[in-house]
């Protein structure tokens, strides 16, 4: 298996992208659960044909799509001695433990955060930006709101974030039982970052109208366009408006790793707490969220819960208090730090942060050909990894949707699309460690032929000729 494997990613040039599941390997996966045991052979070779070869593509260079990190080989064999070893990291007086105080311990450092700050793993940004809203809202609220739920203070809670957010703000608004209306989406500037002077008016008519403002929440790369909002201004203002400022850098934080990319994050350093994935740009296998809380009493208050059987002890297996489980809502959870810990050990941060300005680096040259070629159109500004584009065209909405699918079927690349000011654009995210200027080329070249073979040609044909 370990041979095939390191052979799966030294020959992934070669496969497709992306190729769709034919209906005989889907129907493999409706089988009845199985009674008796199979050899391990068997079991494998299934593997081998029903799955590998239809995987979504993350790994290859020529995946652009979504934000999603290509992993390493390294990230692998880390999981494999962390199956090996099974831990449970929810807590108890063990070496996965002082792993995993050892990656928040250095998350402190390249964020700039002080000793106290707290930090943990969880699956992803959506789950750290859900509980740093957990944690803001029992902040402001006093600890007595878990008991006695967040009604009985009877204060209405408003949360701020740009326009551009993910989807996830919203969702943790709506999980907290805060209310999706309560997150006033302020509008953006024309480089999609959140307008300062729309969310003073956003924050002082709530004070006005009687509502508590509690959150601001910053975006440190946009998912959409890559935009970083002004973490400095926005630090500056939830401080002077005593909200707690929350940063999403699920996409974006781990640039400060390189220099020259540094100084754009100014003010993440004075995050209340920040939310960002090791598994995007950072390269570690899935899954692998962070959280960083700034003041780790405040972080531990909004989920400790003595419970009986989880009794802490001062020596035996059950010291080393206090524990992960202390500071989310998972207790039984896996070893993600290994995988991180060999990432940021085998490579360095040196070189992880020469892969994110190389990731940038091909984000400009794409934007450059770009705006060579007079059959496309830039869409938005490349502030980081992101470029979004599309393919001049009456119908460009149409003609663009079908080119991205036709190209996710001809395995060559894989960008995906989003909207921007309500048209439709071909967003190519580069986030891969192996994508490399031909890859780029060769998105682009797929692109032009793509377009010219659509009804793009025959709309503007049409169009003259009706003239
Ligand atoms: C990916 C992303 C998220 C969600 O992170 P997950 O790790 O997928 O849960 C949140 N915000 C932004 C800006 C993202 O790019």
């Amino acid at each position: 298996m370990l041979d095939d494997m390191i052979d799966h990613l030294e020959h992934l040039r070669e496969q497709p992208v992306w190729q769709p599941m034919p209906a005989a390997a889907r129907a493999n996966f409706r089988a009845e659960p199985p009674l008796e045991g199979s050899d391990l052979a068997v079991v494998y070779e299934e593997f081998r044909q029903y799955i590998l070869p239809y995987g979504s593509g993350n790994l290859h260079p020529g995946f652009m799509g979504w934000v999603q990190g290509a992993g390493t080989a390294e990230g692998m064999l880390a999981e494999m001695l962390a199956a090996t070893l099974n831990a449970n990291c929810g807590g108890r007086d063990h070496a996965a433990i002082e792993v995993e105080r050892q990656i928040a311990g250095w998350a402190r450092r390249i964020f700039g955060f002080p000793e106290g700050a707290s930090g943990l793993f969880v699956t992803g940004t959506s789950m750290a930006n859900f509980s740093a809203l957990i944690v803001a809202r029992t902040a402001i609220l006093g600890a007595q709101c878990q008991r006695e739920g967040v009604a009985a203070s009877g204060a209405r809670l408003t949360a701020y974030v740009s326009a551009a957010a993910h989807g996830s703000v919203q969702r943790a608004m709506e999980l907290a039982g805060l209310g999706a209306d309560a997150l006033r989406r302020v509008a953006t500037d024309h480089a999609h970052r959140i307008d300062m002077a729309a969310l003073r008016e956003a924050v002082a008519a709530d004070r006005a109208a009687g509502s508590t403002p509690f959150l601001v929440i910053g975006n440190a790369g946009t998912v959409d366009t890559g935009a970083i909002d002004d973490l400095a201004g926005l630090a500056a203002f939830a401080a002077a408006e005593r909200l707690w400022f929350h940063v999403d850098g699920a996409l974006g934080a781990l640039a400060v790793l390189a220099p020259a990319l540094k100084p754009r994050f100014d003010g993440i350093e004075r995050a209340d707490s920040l939310a960002f994935d090791f598994h995007k740009w950072g390269q570690v296998p899935y899954d692998a969220g962070f959280l960083l809380v700034r003041d780790g009493e405040a972080h531990r208050t909004a989920f400790a819960s003595p419970a009986a059987y989880l009794r802490r002890e001062t020596r035996g297996l059950a010291a080393g208090s206090p524990w992960p489980c202390d500071f989310g809502p998972d207790l039984s959870r896996g070893f993600r730090a290994l995988k991180t810990w060999f990432t940021l050990k085998v490579h360095g941060l040196h070189r992880l942060g020469a892969a994110i300005a190389e990731s940038c680096a091909l984000a400009q040259y794409l934007a450059r050909r770009i705006a060579a070629e007079p059959r496309l159109e830039l869409m938005a500004p490349v502030a980081l990894n992101v470029v979004c584009f599309r393919y001049r065209a009456a119908d460009a909405d149409d003609v663009n949707t079908a080119i991205v699918r036709d190209l996710h079927e001809a395995g060559v690349a894989a960008p995906s699309t989003t909207m921007l000011d309500g048209r439709l654009a071909i967003r190519a995210c580069l986030v891969n460690h192996r994508t490399e200027r031909r890859d780029v080329d060769a998105l682009l070249d797929a692109v032009l032929r793509l377009g010219a073979a659509d009804r793009a040609v025959p709309a503007l044909a049409e169009r003259s000729a009706g003239t």
